[in-house]
């Protein structure tokens, strides 16, 4: 309907205060969408707002709680998405069992638990794009854990892959059931199998993506990064402008391999 292509559009871009979330919050902007940042520190989150004319909602994905509590408050104001944009996450130095259960708790369980919060709040044919990474491939995997990713065909059953490999780390033998010396890698290929689980569960109400921004020069990507943050937010940009594909895996607007 005519009437309905000139409505507003809203996205909800979670880690919006800095980095790829505040930048596809810029770009989405400029192009005339409504854009509400999540963001764990309210001051952040409000100046990250101004910066752009968008709206700051508070978020922490290590924090069940703060998530349940802004599905409330979207539903009190009566604000549905058209997107989600789940673009926080952590990449930590080192490797030990605090980082892989710190980084699986926020990048994998933090992020479900808030698509799974906020999916009642998004409109019929609206979408959510997962922000991935092209190291959580499952060529970043060897068998047994490649094939048993792969295969995952519930929520709960990644998450219990998450458990399983935060367990083997802690007592040294996450390499002999597959799983590569990268939380973050694990937690990306995780968000995939999820992104392929959730398209199969939430669809055909909602259409749900993952997309590699590439490597970008952000606090998370380094100074060494060979692309900027612009080039890098105009891929996620150019999932969420995607408006008939589910279940795949993207990078600048193009398929990639999971
Ligand atoms: P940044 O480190 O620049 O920004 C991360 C954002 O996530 C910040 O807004 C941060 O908030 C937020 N965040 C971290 N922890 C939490 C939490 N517990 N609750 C809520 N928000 C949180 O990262 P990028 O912009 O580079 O990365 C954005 C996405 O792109 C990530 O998913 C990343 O994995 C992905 N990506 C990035 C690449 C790169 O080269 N940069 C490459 C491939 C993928 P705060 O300021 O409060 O810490």
């Amino acid at each position: 309907m005519a009437r309905d292509t000139k409505r507003t559009r809203v996205a909800l871009i979670t880690g919006g205060n800095r980095g790829l979330g505040l930048e596809t919050g810029r770009q989405l902007t400029r192009r005339g969408w409504r854009v509400v940042l999540a963001c764990r520190d309210p001051d952040k989150g409000r100046e990250a707002a101004a910066a752009i004319g968008g709206e700051a909602r508070v978020l922490d994905l290590a924090k069940a709680t703060t998530a349940t509590a802004l599905a409330a408050a979207l539903e009190a104001d009566e604000l549905a998405l058209d997107v989600l944009v789940d673009n926080a996450a952590i990449s930590l130095r080192g490797f030990d069992a605090r980082v892989a259960e710190k980084t699986i708790a926020v990048n994998l369980l933090g992020t479900l638990a808030v698509t799974g919060a906020l999916a009642p709040r998004i409109r019929d044919g609206g979408a959510i794009v997962m922000v991935s990474s092209g190291l959580g491939e499952l060529s970043a995997l060897r068998e047994p854990a490649r094939g048993r990713v792969a295969a995952a065909a519930s929520r709960a059953e990644v998450e219990r892959l998450g458990y399983e490999f935060v367990a083997g780390v802690a007592e040294r033998r996450h390499e002999a059931a597959g799983w590569p010396s990268s939380a973050y890698a694990v937690s990306k290929a995780l968000l995939n199998a999820a992104t392929r689980v959730l398209a199969r569960d939430l669809g055909p109400r909602l259409r749900v993506n993952a997309v590699c921004p590439g490597w970008v020069r952000t606090d998370l990507g380094g100074p060494r990064a060979p692309r900027d943050v612009g080039e890098g937010a105009a891929s996620i940009v150019a999932t969420v402008l995607e408006e008939r594909a589910t279940g795949g895996f993207f990078r600048d607007g193009r398929a990639i391999p999971w």
